[in-house]
């Protein structure tokens, strides 16, 4: 940047979590100065400890639902629960936050030049009938299901983010981020990959749920974040786009994948199957692909060889420790 430019200011909501402090991180790369706002209801400041050594990366504590004067050109709206286990333990703070938290940054983009990519999901798709789900389907939700809290909250930011588009002209656009895994995914989140990779370098039985035959596509969060980059350059954005990895692989894959990279033989667990659990999801990127020319390029394995080294850190694992003890003599 050349000296005397002006950086353009960014606010991240949700920075502190998995996804959202790798956005911090590339957007501070990219010569914004970035506002990070976070309750830590999930979020977990360590996942920002490289980020906040940078002068131009400035943390608040706050949650989207209240009131917040902050003068951003761009924001990526991240805010809410988003693990199964994590926005089911307060559904009525996910529903909330989701909804009342689109409505905050909505009120304060209108009349401005202010951008808003807001992050909803692939479970607006609900348990899919159409299958790979592409944005014109509107998805099998249960309304009053134990998921619902999250599904019908990001349907309702949805639906403000396009009636404030529709009727104030606020540039808001949808992204709608299908399964995202990671290094800094939190342990304790219940997702399957960071259920699985804990486990099996643990050498506890990796938990599948159901017959494990229901399948899912999954994200290297790299990937996923270029997306969100490549949605904030476009000149607009009509309707909502799919972000996501097409590649589709059931939980048993996943879990033989996990225990080949972690060399681990731990046993599967089979738990009932959770209600309302999608039986396979797929994300059609067509116009991802169209509109930004966006296409994943980390394949699963080595994402996920990427996401143990982590793991292996961050429980204390050394990387040339075997995961499972020595035979005992
Ligand atoms: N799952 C599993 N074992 C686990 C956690 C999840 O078999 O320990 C299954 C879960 O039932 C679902 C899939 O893995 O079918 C993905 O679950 P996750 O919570 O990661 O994401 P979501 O259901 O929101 O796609």
């Amino acid at each position: 940047m050349g000296l005397g430019a002006v950086r353009r200011t960014c606010l991240v909501t949700g920075a502190a979590g998995f996804v959202g402090s790798h956005l911090v991180d590339r957007l501070l790369a990219e010569n914004f100065e970035v506002v990070g706002l976070d309750s830590l209801m999930t979020g977990d400041l360590t996942n920002l400890r490289s980020a906040s050594k940078n002068p131009h990366f400035h943390f608040q504590a706050g949650d989207v639902r209240e009131p917040m004067h902050v003068y951003a050109e761009l924001i990526f709206n991240l805010a809410c629960p988003a693990s199964p286990v994590h926005y089911q333990r307060d559904p009525y703070a996910t529903f909330t936050t989701s909804v009342l938290g689109a409505q905050r940054l909505l009120e304060m983009a209108r009349g401005r030049q202010c951008t808003i990519v807001h992050a909803s999901t692939s479970e607006v798709y609900g348990d899919p009938d159409v299958h790979p789900q592409p944005e014109s389907y509107w998805g099998n939700v249960n309304p009053i299901g134990p998921r619902a809290c999250y599904d019908e909250g990001k349907r309702g930011a949805e639906t403000l983010m396009t009636d404030a588009r529709r009727t104030w002209g606020v540039d808001a656009r949808i992204v709608r981020i299908f399964n995202t895994y990671g290094p800094r995914m939190a342990f304790n989140d219940g997702r399957v990959v960071s259920s699985f990779i804990s486990q099996a370098l643990q050498n506890q039985p990796l938990t599948v749920f159901g017959d494990g035959k229901q399948s899912r596509s999954f994200c290297y969060v790299d990937d996923l974040v270029e997306g969100l980059i490549r949605v904030s350059r476009l000149e607009g954005l009509d309707g909502p786009m799919n972000l996501g990895n097409p590649g589709e692989f059931t939980m048993l894959e996943l879990a033989s994948l996990v225990r080949e990279l972690t060399g681990s033989d731990a046993p599967l667990e089979f738990r009932p199957l959770p209600t309302d659990d999608p039986k396979q999801r797929r994300p059609d990127i067509t116009k991802a692909k169209r509109l930004t020319g966006f296409e994943p390029k980390v394949p699963l394995r080595s994402g996920l060889e990427r996401t143990i080294g982590d793991f292996r850190l961050r429980l204390g694992l050394d990387e040339a420790t075997p995961s499972r003890p020595p035979p005992a003599q």
